[in-house]
C-alpha cells in the first residue's frame, strides 16, 4: 500500500509541474498534452514517468536534447514522500486523501511563487474547496465532529493579522499572502493557524538573513513569503500537536512554579 501512495504522489507531482509551468504563463491545464518547454514536441507517455523518464533520459530531451529543469524530478520526490509521510501519520483516512492534494496545491503555489512571484487564486481557492468538501463528508456521512468555528476563525485571524502586515509594510505581504494564510487558517484551525503564523514569520526572517548574509539576495529583492506559510503549514501537520502540548506543558510548569511561589 505504502509503495501504491508513493506511485500516486509521484504521478500527481507530475501535474504539480504541469500547474506550476502553465498557471503563471496564463495556458490551460488540461490541453495540450505534455510538451517540451524547449522544442514544444509533444512527449510520450515513456518520456513523462516521473522521475524514471528523467533519469533514463539524463536529464535533456529526447527531441532536442535541452536540459530538463531539475524542478521536475524534484517537485515529483517532494509529492511522492509527502504523500508517504502523510500516510503514516494520518493512515488510510478521508483525511490523508484530503491533506495529501491540499499538500500538492500548496507544492504547486511555493513553485509558482518561487519561480513567476504568483500566489494563484485559482489553487488557494481549490485549497479552501477541498477543505470545505472534506469537513462536509466528515459531518454529514461519517457523522464525525468537525471544529467548523475553529477553522472559521483561523481563516478570519490569518486574513485579518496579514491583511494588517500588508497595511503596515505598505506591499511587503502580498494579496496572494493574505488568501493563502486565511485558506490555511481554515485547514488548521485556530490553535494551529496561530502556531502556524508564528513559524512563518520564524522562518521566514531566519531564511531572509540567511539569503542575504549569503549574498544569495539582496536586500533589494523580492523574497516570496509564500513557500514559507506552506513549509509552517507542513511543519504544523506533522509536529503541530507535539509542539502545542510542550508549549502548554511550559505554561503549565511556569503557573505551577508561581503557585509555589505564593505558599
Ligand atoms: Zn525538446
Amino acid at each position: 500500500m505504502a509503495l501504491f501512495v508513493f506511485i500516486f504522489g509521484l504521478i500527481i507531482g507530475s501535474f504539480v509541474n504541469v500547474l506550476i509551468y502553465r498557471i503563471p504563463r496564463g495556458e490551460s491545464i488540461v490541453v495540450p498534452g505534455s510538451y517540451c518547454t524547449s522544442c514544444s514536441h509533444s512527449l510520450k507517455w515513456y518520456d513523462n514517468i516521473p522521475i524514471l523518464s528523467y533519469v533514463m533520459l539524463k536529464g535533456k530531451c529526447r527531441y532536442c536534447r535541452e536540459k530538463i529543469s531539475l524542478q521536475y524530478p524534484i517537485v515529483e520526490a517532494l509529492n511522492g514522500i509527502l504523500y508517504i509521510l502523510l500516510y503514516y501519520t494520518h493512515g488510510p483516512t478521508l483525511e490523508f486523501l484530503f491533506l495529501a492534494l491540499i499538500s500538492s496545491m500548496l507544492i504547486a503555489i511555493a513553485g509558482t511563487d518561487i519561480t513567476a512571484q504568483v500566489v494563484p487564486d485559482g489553487l488557494v481557492i481549490a485549497v479552501f474547496v477541498l477543505s470545505s468538501i472534506e469537513k462536509l463528508i466528515q459531518h454529514y456521512i461519517f457523522h464525525e465532529s468537525v471544529d467548523i468555528k475553529g477553522s472559521i476563525l483561523g481563516a478570519l485571524f490569518g486574513g485579518a493579522l496579514f491583511t494588517v502586515i500588508s497595511l503596515i509594510s505598505k506591499g511587503g505581504m502580498g494579496g496572494g499572502d493574505i488568501t493563502l494564510i486565511s485558506s490555511l487558517g481554515f485547514v488548521l484551525g485556530l490553535e494551529k493557524e496561530i502556531l502556524a503564523v508564528f513559524l512563518s514569520f520564524i522562518i521566514g526572517a531566519v531564511s531572509s538573513l540567511f539569503l542575504v548574509g549569503t549574498k544569495a539576495k539582496s536586500m533589494k529583492d523580492y523574497i516570496p513569503f509564500g513557500p514559507f506559510i506552506i513549509l509552517s503549514f507542513f511543519i504544523t501537520i506533522f509536529f503541530g500537536d507535539r509542539i502545542l502540548a510542550w508549549y502548554l506543558g511550559l505554561l503549565a510548569v511556569e503557573r505551577g512554579f508561581g503557585i509555589c511561589a505564593l505558599w
